[in-house]
């Protein structure tokens, strides 16, 4: 900060709202451009979060923070979609040019937590930020512990959403999964499947009459399974039982937790996809779940909290460089780009439930290697090209808004 700033009485360059991936990687990109950084996390880590399989082309972002992101993680070699009523499987190859984990996020995102701090970044847990107010002169930020004045602020709340709640700015995102159920196990005991199953890494994706299931094997013989549902909930049923009725219903279940121990208790989660019509504006950004959230089928949530983040922080250093911070425009390229990648990512999961993708596409890739390359590329994150077919099929099916 300058003593122009100090004058100005600005406690920080910028403040970072939520501590998760987005945030610890907005804070850390801006403390490497040499900016003064606050960053904010409401909880403790490690704090408990589902969101495990990660998408190769996250890997120059995890670059540029500097972190070993192989380190106690399980390799993830791809995606496999699955039929289980004609035992049809699709396997699609991930991480062939660039490498990919399904991680545990606790320790994970404690990891670049402290990352950020090892990178001069002031970090602060359990505080949260309670109100905003980001005028042409500053920001002014009110948490339940402090007050601080700044230049910018960066809001990766999450699905918290400080700013699209405030805003009233939030588009549900209606048609794709409604909630999900979900538990974890240990002690998977060998077994052709489940050997299978963590030599190669991959989440396996039954698709089902209500929705899919993820079964995402974890470091030590572990795995998180779970059920999106995208119908309403049969009136006869409760979520937990909605669980345990279609994990004892599919044969691979059956054989991979035979012997097993479930070790977390059953979750759900629910406020599924919408996006933020208002991702930027007069001193702020928003990036990762709080600039928008889809539904997990395509495992994209933290590949795009670090790639909208990666482009906030750089923008944010290069408006400073410019005098352009006061600009509400600064994020306008930026924005209309990255939302080319989410509004793919959008189109592929209103196709995986609307058109019956994985029968219709998906199990049809097997005869056709330039179309199982094009899925495999957005499957991987490979968002920002213009050579991709079927990306381009998509972005044309349906003009969207914000
Ligand atoms: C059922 C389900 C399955 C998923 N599966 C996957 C998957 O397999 N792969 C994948 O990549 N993604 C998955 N996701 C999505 C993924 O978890 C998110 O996209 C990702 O966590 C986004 O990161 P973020 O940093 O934006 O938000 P978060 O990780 O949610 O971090 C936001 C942080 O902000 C803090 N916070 C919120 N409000 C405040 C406040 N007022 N003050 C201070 N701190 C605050 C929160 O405590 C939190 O730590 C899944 C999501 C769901 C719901």
């Amino acid at each position: 900060m300058t003593n122009e700033d100090m004058q100005n009485g600005f406690d920080y360059d910028v403040v970072v709202v939520g501590g998760g991936p987005a945030g610890s990687t907005a804070a850390t990109l801006l403390a490497q451009h040499g900016h003064k950084i606050l960053l904010l996390e409401r909880d403790k880590h490690p704090r408990f979060h589902i969101g495990e399989s990660m998408l190769p082309f996250s890997e120059p972002v995890i670059q540029r923070l500097g972190i070993d992101w192989s380190e106690g993680n399980q390799f993830k070699s791809g995606a496999v979609f699955i039929d289980e009523n004609t035992d049809q499987r699709m396997y699609f190859p991930l991480s062939v040019y660039r490498k990919t984990y399904q991680l545990e996020r606790g320790p994970f995102d404690q990891r670049l937590f402290e990352n950020a701090a090892k990178h001069g970044v002031e970090t602060r847990q359990e505080e949260k930020v309670l109100e905003v107010d980001c005028r042409a002169e500053g920001v002014d930020i009110v948490s339940d512990k402090g007050r601080y004045r700044c230049r910018y602020l960066v809001d990766a709340s999450g699905r918290s959403a400080l700013m699209g709640k405030s805003d009233r700015s939030i588009a549900r995102i209606e048609n794709l999964g409604k909630f999900a159920v979900y538990t974890h196990y240990e002690n998977i005991q060998p077994s052709e499947e489940a050997d299978a199953l963590f030599e190669s890494g991959s989440i396996y994706v039954p698709v089902v009459d209500i929705g899919w299931i993820w079964i995402i094997p974890l470091s030590g013989r572990r795995l998180s399974v779970g059920l999106v549902v995208q119908k309403e909930r049969p009136k006869d049923c409760e979520v937990e039982e909605l669980l345990w009725r279609y994990l004892a219903d599919s044969p691979i279940l059956n054989r991979l937790l035979d012997g097993a121990k479930q070790f977390a208790p059953v979750r759900v989660e629910a406020d599924f996809s919408y996006s933020n019509q208002r991702r930027h504006g007069l001193r702020y950004a928003c990036c990762g779940d709080a600039a928008g959230f889809l539904d997990p089928v395509f495992s994209s949530g933290v590949f795009l909290a670090f790639t909208s983040a990666a482009r906030v922080a750089d923008r944010i250093h290069q408006g400073f460089l410019e005098g352009r911070e006061a600009d509400p425009e600064l994020h306008a390229v930026d924005d209309d780009d990255y939302m080319l990648g989410f509004n793919t990512m959008r189109m592929f999961v209103e196709r995986f439930y609307q058109s019956n993708i994985v029968h219709n596409l998906f199990f049809e890739a097997d005869r056709d290697p330039e179309l199982k390359d094009q899925i495999a590329r957005l499957l991987s994150g490979d968002l920002w090209v213009d050579n991709n077919a079927l990306q381009k099929s998509l972005l044309a099916g349906r003009h969207m808004s914000g």
